[in-house]
C-alpha cells in the first residue's frame, strides 16, 4: 500500500473517531441536556456543593458518575493512574492530586472521600510487573507510592492472586496517606469528614467497600444519601 493510501486510511479513521464523539455531543444536546437542563441551570446560579469526592482510576471502564447514577454537582471527581493519593508533600513540586483534595475539602468542604480501585487496574499492573516500555517516564515512579502493595502482595499473595490483592492495597494505601494532610486529619477526626474505600469489578458491575477488618464486601451503605 502506498504512503498516501496509508495517510488516507489515517485520516479517515480520525475522522470517525470525531465523528463519534460529536454523535454522542450531538445525542446528550438532543436527550441529556433537556433532562439535565433545570440542574445544570441551577448548579450554574448557586455553584457546586457535591457530596463526596471521589478517588478512581482514569481507566475508561471505570466511570463515577455512572457507577453511582450521579447527575452533574453530585460528585467531584478526582482521576489518576491507580486512584492513588500521595503522601501529604507542601513543596515547590506540581501536586495535581492534592490541589484537588485541596480544593474539594478546604473549599467545597465535600463530607465523604471515596478511594475507588477496580479489577484489571493496568497501573496496579505496573507496579507488579514494571511500567509498559512504552511509557517509560512517569508510570513508574508514580506508582512507587504504592511500594508498599506491591510488597504485601509478593509475601502475602499467590501469584494468580497478586492483582486483586494489590487493587486492594492500593485502596488502602491511598487512605492511609489520605490522613497525612492536615486538613484532612483534622476534620476526620472532629466528624465533619469520612473516608471509604472501595472497589468496582469491571466484569459484573458490582461494588464492593472496604470494612473495618480490611477485607472488601459486598455492601450497600447510604454513601451518598443526603
Ligand atoms: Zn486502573
Amino acid at each position: 500500500m502506498r504512503c498516501c493510501q496509508l495517510r488516507l486510511r489515517c485520516e479517515y479513521a480520525t475522522i470517525s473517531r470525531v465523528n463519534e464523539l460529536l454523535a454522542g455531543y450531538h445525542r446528550f444536546r438532543r436527550t441529556g441536556w433537556p433532562q439535565q437542563r433545570a440542574n445544570f441551570e441551577s448548579l450554574a446560579q448557586t455553584g457546586q456543593s457535591p457530596k463526596a469526592l471521589m478517588v478512581a482510576c482514569i481507566d475508561s471502564r471505570v466511570d463515577p458518575a455512572m457507577i453511582f447514577d450521579a447527575p452533574p454537582g453530585r460528585l467531584l471527581t478526582l482521576r489518576n493512574v491507580a486512584n492513588l493519593v500521595p503522601p501529604y508533600q507542601p513543596d515547590a513540586a506540581y501536586h495535581g492530586t492534592s490541589s484537588a483534595l485541596e480544593f474539594g475539602v478546604c473549599v467545597l468542604e465535600v463530607p465523604r472521600i471515596i478511594v475507588m480501585g477496580h479489577g484489571g487496574c493496568g497501573g496496579v499492573r505496573a507496579l507488579l510487573e514494571g511500567a509498559p516500555q512504552s511509557a517509560p517516564e512517569f508510570v513508574g515512579p508514580w506508582m512507587q507510592i504504592a511500594a508498599a502493595a506491591r510488597d504485601r502482595a509478593r509475601e502475602q499473595a499467590s501469584a494468580e492472586d497478586a492483582q486483586l490483592f494489590g487493587e486492594y492495597e492500593v485502596v488502602k494505601i491511598s487512605l492511609a496517606n489520605l490522613l497525612t494532610f492536615p486538613w484532612i486529619a483534622q476534620r476526620v477526626a472532629d466528624g465533619r469528614l469520612q473516608l471509604d474505600g472501595a472497589w468496582f469489578a469491571i466484569r459484573t458491575g458490582q461494588l464492593k467497600f472496604l470494612q473495618p477488618d480490611g477485607s472488601f464486601a459486598l455492601a450497600e451503605p447510604p454513601l451518598l444519601a443526603g
